[in-house]
């Protein structure tokens, strides 16, 4: 059977000689696997295609086994990501999340959207790379079916004070009456850094990336968002903590 998708490759092996396995990040059928063969070849249209990080349009045949990649074009290849070792190992971030999180043969058109996105941004340097960290990690994690409760205090429904805790664990906020330390993780948070939180969370995705936060308080965004990363997964993806040796 012939599949024609769209998709962002999220994970290269090599395989023998010359041909290659890829981790794609498909438009409508999930996060699939795929053989490219011969894909490592200079003449193939298909080398480019298959490559990291690329958004190609796809051509896949699907065996009784495995799918195999028939034709493969490039759509975007976010050149400007390889110019800088940071945004490039963010970039590997996003698509182990990816990897970790989208299920096999799933509508994921959304999950993709916020992964380009991000990408989009990344490669042009036109966001903060913090911000996009955060933004990617909670919006993904919402998008799974892991939405935090922010919309107020989890026991007097107060929606601020003048410090609010994040409990990654429960995924819950407490006003600062209702604290009274936890047996638990918590961040506590700034309103600004709280307002962000309930922005990635709630808004719009056409408004996504519109809000600003100075270095101080994205460092704390960062600090919470990370913490409802492994609180979820159980674990930080290496690709994280690699990214993060970059970092000031
Ligand atoms: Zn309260």
């Amino acid at each position: 059977m012939q599949v024609k998708t769209q998709g962002l490759i999220i994970k290269e092996q090599t395989i023998g000689e010359s041909d290659r396995l890829v981790t794609i990040l498909t438009k409508d059928a999930g996060v699939l696997r795929a053989f490219a063969r011969k894909a490592k070849s200079l003449k193939d249209s298909k080398s480019a295609a298959t490559q990291l990080l690329c958004y190609s349009r796809l051509s896949v045949f699907k065996g009784r086994e495995k799918y195999i990649i028939d034709d493969a074009e490039p759509i975007e290849v976010f050149f400007g990501l390889r110019r800088d070792i940071a945004a490039l190992s963010l970039a590997q971030y996003f698509c182990e999340l990816a990897y970790l999180m989208v299920p096999e043969e799933t509508e994921s058109e959304e999950y993709l959207r916020l992964v380009l996105n991000s990408l989009h941004f990344l490669a042009n340097g036109t966001r903060p790379l913090r911000m996009l960290q955060s933004v990617t990690e909670l919006r993904m994690l919402c998008t799974a079916g892991y939405m935090p409760n922010l919309i107020a205090c989890s026991d007097c429904v107060a929606y601020e004070s003048d410090v609010m805790y994040f409990l990654p664990d429960s995924g819950i906020l407490l006003c600062k009456d209702c604290f009274h330390g936890a047996n638990e993780p918590y961040i506590p948070l700034p309103p600004g850094v709280l307002t962000a939180m309930r922005h990635i969370v709630y808004s719009d995705f056409s408004k996504l990336y519109s809000f600003s936060l100075p270095e101080e308080a994205l460092k704390i965004l960062n600090t919470a968002t990370e913490s409802y990363v492994r609180r979820t997964l159980h674990t930080l993806p290496k690709t994280l903590e690699f990214y993060k040796t970059f970092l000031d």
